[in-house]
């Protein structure tokens, strides 16, 4: 199945210090069109998507706050769209609203927590009282819907919550989140502009990253990373939610305000990412994609150290595990430790 991505536009009632959209915004006021997409040309957009995609991901800014956003639901709903809604989830802590957003489709919600107190997620956002609203907005819709199957959680890891991934996650695994998403952030918007109060360098953040990995594996919870290179992933390299991102798998990405309103996002990506001269002593080099061009901006490369071993061709030797030896090709708890 296709997926489409098609941004509402960039109002958010968040604004947080990794958020890539502030370049968008400010290309789409530049140009002195509205900060977010109209209902009808949504619409639109919707109805072109659904000639190559059955799925669509709500995203934005923040999708919750547009006040039109029932009626494009109920709108995807009928051109028979299965739907996926990004959102910090604080307009789901209003349980008429939630109620209403739940009654019209099977949504499933992937909601951003960044943090496992108020103290950490608010200093992400840059909006006090924004994590008592998200997590009221998650206990609502896991309420709603009796399940917590269609939930899904984002973390994207910064220098504020690095060394709390595991507590966040043991957190958001006690509200009922049944799939847990590490997210490298891609140096855009804020996270450019505040580079070095907000990225973190890859070697920092391996061993919290890997705990954070356990911990899910010990509760059963599916887990899975973005952005991170397979040299910091050690035997966890068939985490990387880009293998699932193959080639075959199209995924178009639609960006209100951008000259170019389709983009093959797979080709796309591979294009924005870098690889580095001791990558082709790597193993991983045929299928690993690196980070954001931006990184070695800023940090350089040296800290990519090729990983030694047979040479893996293709992705799918990676998501069935056959590039690990047969011991390590179970994901049982104790063995992370013992090769991590
Ligand atoms: S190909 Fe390069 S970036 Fe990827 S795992 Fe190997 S050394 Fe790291």
């Amino acid at each position: 199945m296709a997926r489409a991505d098609i941004k509402l536009g960039y109002s958010c009632n968040n604004d947080c210090i990794h958020c890539v959209i502030s370049d968008f915004k400010d290309k789409v006021l530049e140009k002195g069109l509205p900060e977010d997409i109209s209902g009808e040309d949504y619409k639109k957009e919707l109805l072109d998507s659904r000639k190559r995609a059955d799925k669509i991901t709500f995203t934005g800014g923040e999708p919750t706050i547009r006040k039109e956003l029932l009626d494009l639901v109920a709108f995807a709903r009928d051109i028979g769209f299965s739907i996926t809604m990004q959102t910090n989830g604080r307009r789901l802590s209003d349980p008429k609203f939630a109620t209403a957003l739940c009654s019209i489709a099977p949504i499933n919600f992937c909601i951003a927590l960044h943090g496992p107190n108020a103290e950490i997620h608010d200093k992400i956002t840059q909006r006090p009282g924004s994590f008592y609203e998200t997590v009221q907005g998650i206990r609502n819709i896991i309420e709603i819907r009796q399940t917590p199957n269609f939930l899904s959680g984002k973390i994207v890891i910064s220098k504020v919550n690095a060394d709390y991934l595991a507590e966040t996650s043991r957190f958001m695994i006690s509200l009922g989140f049944s799939s847990i998403n590490l997210t490298f952030p891609h140096a855009c918007g804020n996270a450019r502009k505040y580079f070095y109060d907000v990225v973190p360098r890859y070697i920092e953040i391996k061993e919290s990253v890997i705990n954070a990995i356990q911990l899910c594996f010990l509760h059963n919870v599916h887990v899975d990373v973005e952005t991170i290179p397979f040299c910091f992933l050690p035997n966890l390299e068939w985490l990387a939610v880009e293998l699932a991102m193959s080639d075959d798998d199209y995924a178009e990405l639609k960006q209100y305000g951008s000259e170019k309103k389709i983009i093959d996002w797979t080709k796309k990506r591979k294009q924005i990412k870098s690889k580095f001269p001791q990558c082709k002593e790597c193993r991983f080099d045929a299928v690993c994609e690196g980070p954001w061009n931006e990184y070695p901006k800023f940090y350089g490369h040296e800290e990519f150290t090729p990983v030694m071993g047979k040479p893996v061709k293709t992705a799918e030797e990676i998501k069935t595990r056959e590039h690990l030896p047969q011991a390590k090709r179970s994901y049982i708890f104790k063995n992370m430790i013992d090769n991590g």
